[in-house]
């Protein structure tokens, strides 16, 4: 620990500013704006390297918080980015997205503000970038044992770093048309530009992973030809099923899943021409649903030129404090004000959806009635009935589980009662030499939980291969975070 009257020197929590509203949102580019490295340092000064460090039971990946925040106050980038690669494979994901379980169960949190562990992150990977610091590990040896790796979000791509860095012949395959799952066509470059994947991208293929896009396994090739052609298989497909609103009006043209959405978008940002592309220019846009991909649709709108946004939730509005039944250091539910929200638009709480509105088969708004809690479900009040005019729907609901079909009828794969794909202790499905990871087996969650499940999903692979295994395996596929939410 390097100063360890840090914490009493720099009281205040100081964060990277972010880009003014008026002027980030003409562009597609990362609203944050690059951290300064004297800020980082003294921020870094404030960890208590505490004998029980709390941030490392809030992490899933088990990052060795403490000793990379004491090697960024000591500027020693090389050390914090080996400390850093440890235990994550891609803490530029992580450090531009994650909501930082880490930081709520952070000590100092207890009387003071955590410290930036994520931004901390960030600085630290982005330093190493620049510096060139971050180089291919091409493996020792080869096993000559072949892997193939389905779904290319951070779930897949930790497993097949792993693999590959392991010495087994690894190829992933990717419906879409470019790599990186929900990290390319489901978070916006405002979030995270997508020069970060690329980079890290072009790291794995120099250390021999192989990536063949747009492949449907199921489809293209069969989930029993692909068995038979590889060693090993890992699943991690996604939780990639929306959920839907099946209410009056659902067929209107204009009413659309947010995904529909926010893929064409974000391949127009990538360059892509995309024909039918649905647009929020001119219109009046109603999202349902108030978490993170309500906010990515909003920023989105906000970018194409909407004339209106409102963000619709069905529940109240989270309070801005610990509530007394989240107390340190779980994860609480916070009312957040996500960038996109400090640009446009309005939120409304309390507010159940009862009806599409439409004229002449489009969509012209929402109904909406306040909602009571009646025996615990939430239901609309009667009389309370109002509409919002609406030229665009998203529906932002959230996701029921993972695309099962072709996996239960060409393999046999077994689900569970959540609609995710089954797996036992080891990471291993009912079928031998299946092995699954990601939001397909845990349900829709956190880049985090993905990379920590591809990282120990490779493990259990290696060992299934080998006989035994050196790779890490941070998590249990029954692990939960330490979280009220989830
Ligand atoms: C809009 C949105 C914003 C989000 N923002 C955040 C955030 O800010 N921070 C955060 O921590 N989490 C966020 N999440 C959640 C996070 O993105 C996911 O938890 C994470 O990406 C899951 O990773 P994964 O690798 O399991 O699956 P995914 O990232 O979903 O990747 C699965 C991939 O598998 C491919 N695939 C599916 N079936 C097949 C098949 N049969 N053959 C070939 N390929 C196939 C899909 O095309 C997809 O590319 C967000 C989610 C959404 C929807
Ligand atoms: S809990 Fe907070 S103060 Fe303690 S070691 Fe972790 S980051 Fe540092």
């Amino acid at each position: 620990m390097a100063d360890p009257r840090g914490f009493l020197k720099v009281t205040e929590r100081q964060t990277a500013p972010r880009r003014p509203v008026d002027v980030r949102i003409m562009d597609w580019k990362e609203v944050y704006e690059r951290r300064e490295k004297g800020v980082i340092q003294q921020q870094a000064s404030r960890c208590m390297d505490c004998g029980v460090p709390f941030c490392h039971q809030g992490c899933p990946l088990g990052n060795l918080i403490p000793e990379w925040n004491d090697l960024t106050w000591r500027q020693d980038t090389k050390g914090a980015i080996e400390r850093l690669h440890k235990t994550n494979n891609f803490p530029e994901f992580t450090g531009r997205l994650c909501p930082a379980p880490c930081e709520s169960s952070c000590v100092l949190g207890i009387n003071q503000p955590a410290v930036t562990i994520k931004e901390i992150e960030v600085s630290i990977i982005d330093d190493a970038f620049d510096g060139n610091l971050v180089q291919p590990h091409q493996p020792e040896r080869l096993t000559g044992k072949t892997v193939a790796v389905v779904g290319s979000g951070p779930a897949g791509l930790a497993a097949a770093q792993q693999l590959t860095r392991a010495g087994h012949t690894v190829a992933v395959y990717e419906r879409e048309d470019r790599i990186g799952g929900l990290l390319r066509y489901g978070i916006p470059d405002f979030k995270m530009e997508k020069s970060h994947l690329d980079r890290r991208l072009a790291q794995m293929e120099a250390e021999g992973t192989r990536f063949r896009t747009g492949v449907e396994i199921g489809r293209d090739i069969s989930w029993n030809e692909l068995k038979s052609r590889y060693d090993a298989v890992l699943v991690a497909t996604g939780a990639t099923v929306p959920r839907d609103l099946p209410i009056r009006g659902r067929e209107l043209d204009g009413v659309h899943f947010a995904m529909e959405y926010l893929t064409p978008a974000n391949k127009v940002v990538a360059g892509d021409g995309v024909s039918n592309q649905i647009l929020a220019n001119g219109k009046r846009v109603v999202i349902l649903g108030g978490g993170d991909t309500g906010a990515d649709c909003l920023g989105t709108a906000t970018r194409q030129g909407a004339v209106s946004v409102t963000t619709l939730a069905i529940g109240a509005q989270p309070s801005t404090e610990r509530r007394a039944d989240q107390p340190w250091p779980t994860f609480p539910t916070l009312f957040e004000v996500a960038s996109a929200h400090e640009e446009f638009g309005t939120r409304e709480y309390l507010a159940s959806t009862v009806e599409f509105v439409g004229e002449n088969g489009k969509v012209t708004g929402v109904k909406v009635a306040e909602t009571e809690y009646v025996d615990g479900k939430r239901l609309p009040k009667a009389g309370t009935e109002q509409v919002i005019e609406a030229d665009l729907v998203l529906l932002a609901l959230g996701f029921t589980g993972a695309e099962t079909d072709a996996l239960v009828s060409q393999v046999g794969i077994e689900t569970d009662s959540k609609g995710n794909i089954a797996r036992g202790q080891n990471w291993a499905s009912n079928q031998d030499g299946v092995f699954v990871a990601g939001d397909a087996g845990r349900g829709q969650s956190l880049i985090v939980w993905a990379i920590a499940e591809g990282r120990a999903a490779a493990a259990a692979i290696d060992e299934y291969l080998e006989g035994s295994t050196e790779l890490p395996a941070p998590v249990k596929p029954t692990d939960k975070p330490i979280s009220v939410y989830n």
